[in-house]
């Protein structure tokens, strides 16, 4: 039998690296779409594959922008659309977070309609930003499952960047089930809901000065000095390993047909980071803040629970901790520090 075709959009993406792997490892044959030949270069020089090419789509919310590779790729089957914008470096949450999110959810199914007919899956990577709303999310009586979503509307996300990057992943998956319902496609749906993602790069060359958003908060309080406070920030946590394994069974399950896969372990907060990072590195020791060691329950304790027991049973396999992932991701960079 011939290898399966999967289209992936984002493919320089943390996420998608980790997931062409694990899908070359698969068997399956990869066509990534990035935003310029340099970055398909260094991608493709990295993967080292016969079976990952590359295709240009500088921004996805060009209207027809995913028309080209579909109609010139019949052998596509499988399509994941990771694309969306995550980068704080902007200044217009609106022009920069909401609009190329929703423009390039519905340009990228509206292509898969029009021009793909043998496709057989579709898996979006939304965010646990579209299940949650704020004002619960510090509420320890609140409960949010597959089912939720977050009530924010167009203005409240145009306020700034933060509320600008979770309407963005509302709006843009609240299309996607639209255009889902409205036009009832012959493909399987699926929407991937991660929490904040830890984990280490698929490829050394990727430990940067500033990384990619979620790692930059891990790697940021290796930036801290000893005498600076710890940071007051308490979320969901998932590795990127797992968010990687969750896009393939969402198109290998039958199960996860037409469902919202909740990615999420457990609840961190800084505090919790810099306990892991100080016991397990010794060579940062007396450099970092060591604020109240055992005391992130208390900062966790305060949030809402989540409930993904359904996510976890259609995926059917075990998360990677938090401890791992934060490990495996303060030595990554320390090793390419030191190098
Ligand atoms: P990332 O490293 O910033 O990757 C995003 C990818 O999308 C990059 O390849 C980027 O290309 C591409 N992209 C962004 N805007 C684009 C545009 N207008 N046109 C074409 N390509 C565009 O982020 P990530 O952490 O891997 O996130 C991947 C997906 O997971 C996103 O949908 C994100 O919302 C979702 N997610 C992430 C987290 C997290 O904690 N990281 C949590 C929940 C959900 P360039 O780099 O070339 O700009």
């Amino acid at each position: 039998m011939s290898a399966i075709t999967v289209f992936l959009s984002g493919a320089t993406g943390f996420v998608a690296q980790h997931l062409i792997k694990q899908l070359l490892t698969k068997g399956y044959k990869v066509i990534g779409s990035v935003r310029s030949t340099e970055k398909g270069e260094a991608l493709k020089k990295n993967l080292n594959s016969e079976d990952f090419e590359y295709v240009i789509i500088s921004d996805i919310q060009t209207k027809g922008a995913f028309n080209d590779v579909l109609k010139s790729h019949p052998e596509i089957t499988i399509v994941l659309h990771t694309a969306s914008p995550l980068s704080f470096n902007v200044t217009d949450p609106e022009k920069d977070f909401l609009i190329p999110a929703v423009e390039g959810t519905k340009n990228a199914l509206n292509a898969v309609i029009e021009f793909a007919p043998q496709v057989t899956s579709f898996v979006l990577t939304s965010s646990y930003a579209s299940i949650f709303t704020r004002s619960k999310e510090r509420d320890n009586t609140a409960t949010f499952d597959e089912s939720s979503w977050n009530d924010i509307t167009w203005e409240q996300s145009k306020e700034n960047l933060l509320t600008g990057y979770l309407g963005s992943k509302t709006f843009a998956e609240k299309a996607a089930w639209e255009i889902i319902e409205t036009k009832k496609p012959s493909f399987n749906f699926c929407t991937i809901n991660p929490a904040c993602i830890f984990g280490p790069q698929a490829f050394d060359s990727e430990v940067k000065e500033t990384m990619n958003a979620s790692v930059e908060i891990l790697h940021r309080l290796i930036k801290l000095k000893s005498t600076d406070p710890v940071p007051a920030h308490a979320a969901g946590f998932i590795d990127v390993r797992d968010v990687a394994a969750a896009h393939i069974v969402a198109f290998e399950n039958k199960e996860a047909d037409s469902k919202r896969l909740i990615l999420s372990d457990k609840r961190f907060s800084s505090q919790g980071l810099l306990d892991i990072i100080n016991e397990n590195f010794p060579t940062l020791k007396g450099k970092l803040p060591i604020g109240n060691p055992g005391t992130s329950d208390e900062h966790t304790k305060v949030l809402a629970a989540i409930n993904n027991e359904l996510t976890k049973k259609i995926l059917g396999f075990k998360f990677i901790s938090l401890e791992k992932s934060v490990i495996d991701t303060v030595e990554q960079i320390l090793s390419v520090k030191e190098k």
